[in-house]
């Protein structure tokens, strides 16, 4: 997954990209609320798996760059998506910041505005359609059945649309047209 340098936050800040008010929004998310107390020791990124192997993932730049008001850096972040949520940083803040909740919340506001890859849209329209994440090809289930293996269980994509009925990732790609 590439990065480009404007979401990546090396480019030079225009005051014009600054946004006052978007710390204090987050603070009033289910998750975000403790974002103020960041005071960025980096502990978060420093026990962080996927930082370790990424060269660009940094939650604790993420949470810098949301204090600074940067709100089209954050959400048009390519690296927001690689948060495996596996909690290591909320569980070492010393300052108590649930920082992967607040990824959470930037990704659903991404989405809000449209802003994710491709791959979770597609992901998201086969699972509303057929009950799959993965949309499983014609030849494939042929192959299947010429090594007289039995047929998949029939997905229920009325059960899937039922349960994620709701979750703002997918309300957000139903407004924006990525799915039906
Ligand atoms: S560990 Fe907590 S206080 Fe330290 S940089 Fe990360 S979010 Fe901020
Ligand atoms: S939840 Fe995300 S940001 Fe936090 S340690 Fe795990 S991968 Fe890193």
């Amino acid at each position: 997954m590439t990065e480009s340098a404007s979401s990546s936050g090396k480019e030079p800040i225009k005051a014009s990209e600054l946004d006052p008010k978007f710390k204090y929004e987050l603070t009033k998310m289910h998750g975000s609320e403790k974002i103020l107390k960041c005071f960025q020791c980096g502990t978060c990124t420093s026990n962080c798996p996927v930082a370790r192997y990424s060269d660009s993932y940094r939650p604790r730049t993420l949470i810098h760059m949301a204090q600074l008001g940067l709100r089209d850096r954050v959400l048009k972040s390519d690296t927001l998506w690689l948060c495996a949520a596996c909690f290591t940083c909320t569980d070492n803040c010393p300052q108590g910041v649930e920082v992967a909740n607040v990824i959470r919340v930037f990704r659903n506001l991404a989405v809000e505005s449209g802003c994710f890859p491709q791959v979770f849209k597609e992901q998201a329209a086969a699972l509303l359609e057929s009950g799959y994440a993965y949309k499983i090809p014609e030849l494939r289930l042929k192959k299947r059945e010429s090594q007289c293996l039995p047929p998949l269980p029939k997905g229920n994509p009325e059960k899937v649309r039922k349960a994620l009925k709701g979750v703002k990732f997918i309300d957000g790609l139903q407004k924006t047209g990525g799915a039906t």
